[in-house]
């Protein structure tokens, strides 16, 4: 049997694995069952992204709330008629949360009849059966697949099949999310589920859409990495004027929604991973008149990812205004401004920027003033003993590329003459082995003398020879070599690509994911490591109590 908990942890983001543990530990104070569902079981399964987390609760899952806040998670709605969550958990991990429910449609276009059910019952309610799965995630089934009406068999043949005859009538919605999957995945529709789209078409179902399942779809639409291909398939089956009557591919701004896309692989490279949702949603619908974004805007139930929308421009406005102003006015100052700045928002404005300073500071941020690394001289701060293992060292580090970032030091003879005094003390000599006693010392003594002499120490003629012939620690020459801030070929690659794009884009590397942090500290390579001194750290730290500090100029 496939271990499905074990292929579900490799395939989470780091961040996905946490929200799970959290959503499961909220479930589990409240002594709910919880399962994974919908797209997050396929795409495990099927190997794509996994774009979003559903899960189903045996439960009211509004009851969850309060500690999910408390956990950090933003909620985006609460419905109180299907008792589900939208949220946005830690690390920006989209999520629903819904109440397993069964769902009895009495008549087209009217809202389903809905009653707390079972795992099993709450799968029948769904529209494809590769969305139709179920995981498990409660002790004594943890790990168990549910797959009543076989998704990983049509997974498998890469085909999209509703459960019954009526699903397109009860729900047109899925002949919408039908086509969204059949673009993404470039899966058909099975045979049958063909001939129930056509006759859903034919017969224009889609007019008893429900207002709900059209502000969802909507909201679907700006997470697809393929935005602007899944709204012209939409426009050829006639779903777009479902969604706004006045909407169409001419109200895009395709050349807008290009450049989004390619800055953000671009950032992705460099290990960069902006939330683009909102400034999908804004290139979409770029030439829509005011009055109908305001309506799209009403109709999409995720709160946040509206104001995030809304709040885009008036946020590059004041990101650019600040980039032009005394905080930017050296390359310093911007690039800890541009350091702390939400990726978002340099992404946005490195599209959007009018003022040619400002274009050309975000793109300075991404291309040249990494290159500026290279300048830190890493070999000479080993050799000076200024490792990662020195708690100041992201400290200098970080002064020492602001310093070389604005020329104030030109050379490396000045950046030198700058550490120096930054070294901490040399570690003091190892203590004496204590002295041996009586025969054995005698004998020691013996065995020592003509090693030395014949200068055939360490070939090892006794204990007292092997360690008179292995240097201390602290004699030992300091290793060197010392592994760059960035990859030498990705940082190359990376800064090539980002000087390609139009404006510029942004790079990050480990160390500049954190706010106002740029990529300076180099860890040592694992040969250097094992070189350093071991006792040097415990010595200087020591020794930096006692001393007082010295300090930066
Ligand atoms: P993705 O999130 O990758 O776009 P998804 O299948 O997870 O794909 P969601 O919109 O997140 O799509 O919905 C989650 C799950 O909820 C679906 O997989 C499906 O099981 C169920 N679902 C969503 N909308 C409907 C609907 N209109 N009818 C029936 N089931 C639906
Ligand atoms: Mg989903």
């Amino acid at each position: 049997m496939a271990d499905y908990i074990y292929t579900l942890e490799t395939r989470l983001s780091p961040d996905q694995q946490k929200a799970v543990t959290l959503v499961l530990d909220a479930a589990k104070a409240a002594g709910m069952n919880l399962y994974l569902t919908g797209g997050a079981i396929r795409d495990m399964i099927t190997g794509f992204p996994i774009r979003d987390l559903d899960f189903a609760v045996q439960g009211n899952a509004l009851k969850l709330q309060k500690d999910l806040e408390r956990a950090g998670a933003v909620i985006g709605d609460a419905d109180a008629e299907t008792r589900s969550l939208l949220l946005t958990l830690p690390g920006g991990v989209r999520a629903e949360i819904a109440m397993a429910r069964s769902e009895h449609y009495d008549k087209p276009g009217k809202a389903p009849q809905m009653a707390p059910a079972t795992i099993i019952e709450d799968l029948r309610r769904r529209d494809f059966t590769v969305n139709a799965m179920a995981l498990s995630l409660n002790e004594g089934s943890r790990g168990l697949l549910m797959d009543p009406f076989n998704g990983v068999a049509d997974i498998e043949a890469k085909v999209l099949r509703v459960l019954h005859n009526y699903a397109f009538l009860e729900d047109p919605s899925r002949m919408i999310r039908a086509t969204r999957f059949t673009t993404r995945f470039h899966w058909p529709l099975e045979e049958r589920t063909q001939a129930r789209y056509e006759s859903g078409k034919e017969n224009n179902y889609i007019e008893y859409i429900r207002n709900a399942s059209i502000g969802y779809e909507i909201e679907q639409l700006a997470y697809e990495d393929d935005a602007l291909g899944v709204l012209k398939a939409y426009e050829k089956e006639g779903w777009l004027k479902v969604l706004n009557t006045h909407w169409s591919t001419a109200k895009v701004d395709t050349a807008g929604l290009g450049a989004l896309m390619k800055t953000r692989q671009q950032m992705n490279e460099l290990g960069y991973t902006p939330e683009v949702a909102p400034a999908v949603l804004y290139f979409l619908t770029s030439k829509l008149g005011d009055k109908d974004v305001a309506d799209l805007r009403r109709a999409i139930p995720r709160k946040d990812l509206v104001e995030a929308w809304k709040d885009l421009e008036d946020n590059a406005r004041s990101l650019a205004k600040r980039l032009t102003g005394k905080e930017a006015a050296t390359p310093s100052r911007t690039w800890q401004l541009l350091s702390s700045a939400r990726p978002e928002m340099i992404l946005f404005l490195a599209i959007t920027a009018r003022q040619q300073a400002v274009a050309q500071k975000i793109k300075s941020f991404f291309t040249k003033w990494r290159q500026v690394q290279q300048k830190i001289p890493l070999p000479e701060m080993t050799e000076l003993r200024i490792t990662p293992e020195m708690p100041a060292y992201p400290k200098i580090a970080n002064d020492v590329f602001l310093l070389l970032l604005d020329g104030k030091l030109r050379s490396r003879t000045e950046t030198l003459k700058y550490l120096k005094p930054l070294a901490p003390p040399p570690p003091p000599p190892p203590p004496p082995p204590p002295a041996k006693r009586g025969r054995a010392a005698k004998a020691a003594a013996a065995a020592v003398a003509p090693a030395s002499v014949s200068g055939k120490a360490g070939k090892g003629k006794g204990k007292a020879a092997a360690v008179a012939a292995t240097p201390h620690p602290a004699e030992r020459p300091v290793a060197t070599k010392v592994a760059p801030a960035v990859p030498p070929a990705k940082a190359a690659a990376s800064t090539k690509a980002v000087a390609a794009a139009k404006v510029s884009d942004p790079a990050k590397t480990e160390a500049s994911k954190k706010p106002g942090k740029p990529v300076t500290a180099a860890r040592p390579t694992a040969k250097t490591k094992v070189k350093a001194p071991v006792k040097t750290k415990a010595k200087a730290a020591k020794t930096n109590k006692t001393k007082p500090k010295k300090k930066a100029k």
